[in-house]
């Protein structure tokens, strides 16, 4: 069942839907609730309640989240680690730093530092970095950076403390096609950052405060295809000045389609 869950997300991180792709990808595991993870499974629970009270050492839970993926990922059944329900801790995450063959990181418990973010930029293959419920700073993307991860096409920090500063880092990431990031300290001049990253085809920002300048620079982002953004209002004429400048930008505001894009007819 793990590995059919696996693979199902594999290919749903793979091919996507719709406007979405891998921009927004939905977890085909669904997020289990406390009362699933403490639940016994079937065979250990007959040994614990045997007449002689004794339970075995390695029958009294099942094994972690993370020790479930890591053991899919050595074998090679999957080049993927999402964990839903538990933060990566810190003995895990250097587990993963033998795990060359990682491509998809997603934490969407938390757990990574900002010194952490170090050692995942270390991973060689790393192509897809999300993490959700983490503060992480301009610190940490920078020791991201710093570590390399050159393979890196999606990063996705809904949560994070990211600012210009920070951004300004991710311009090292020479494959990084598809940023998301959240919080009123994305403003106007971070979106001038961002619209300097080389390849970046697909943005989404949550929550910015940016003012009626603040798309003008994204005119100007050489590969910009796909824009979505929440909760931030903006005045229609920066909207219509960004579609003179990119007539076939594909855009979502507060999730809906904006009335001049161009693939409206391809979603509900
Ligand atoms: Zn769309």
């Amino acid at each position: 069942m793990v590995r059919f869950a696996i693979a199902v997300l594999v290919l749903t991180q793979l091919f996507g839907s719709g406007c979405g792709k891998r921009l927004l990808p939905r977890p085909a595991v669904p997020a289990r609730t406390q009362d699933a993870h403490d639940t016994v499974d079937p065979s250990s629970q007959n040994k614990a309640s045997d007449a002689s009270g004794i339970v075995e050492p390695d029958e009294r839970q099942k094994p972690s989240e993370f020790a479930r993926q890591l053991s899919a990922l050595r074998s090679g059944e999957s080049s993927l680690v999402h964990l839903v329900r538990e933060p990566l801790a810190a003995d895990e995450l250097n587990e993963l730093l033998d795990e060359v063959e990682l491509l998809d990181l997603l934490l969407d418990a938390g757990g990574p530092s900002d010194a952490e973010l170090g050692i995942i930029g270390k991973l060689p293959k790393l192509e897809h970095l999300r993490i959700r419920q983490s503060q992480i700073t301009d610190e940490g993307i920078k020791s991201f950076c710093d570590a390399g991860p050159l393979q890196l096409q999606i990063l996705n920090l809904p949560q994070a403390n990211i600012t210009e500063l920070g951004i300004q880092h991710l311009k090292r990431l020479p494959n990084l096609t598809n940023l998301r990031l959240g919080g009123e300290q994305i403003d106007d001049v971070a979106v001038i950052a961002i619209s300097q990253l080389p390849r970046l085809k697909s943005l989404h920002l949550i929550g910015p405060s940016l003012t009626a300048e603040g798309l003008k620079p994204l005119a100007f982002a050489p590969r910009l295809a796909s824009l979505y953004i929440d909760d931030c209002d903006l005045p229609d004429r920066a909207w219509e000045e960004l579609f003179s400048a990119k007539p076939n930008l594909h855009v979502h505001i507060d999730q809906q389609h904006h009335d001049r894009d161009p693939k409206h007819h391809e979603h509900d």
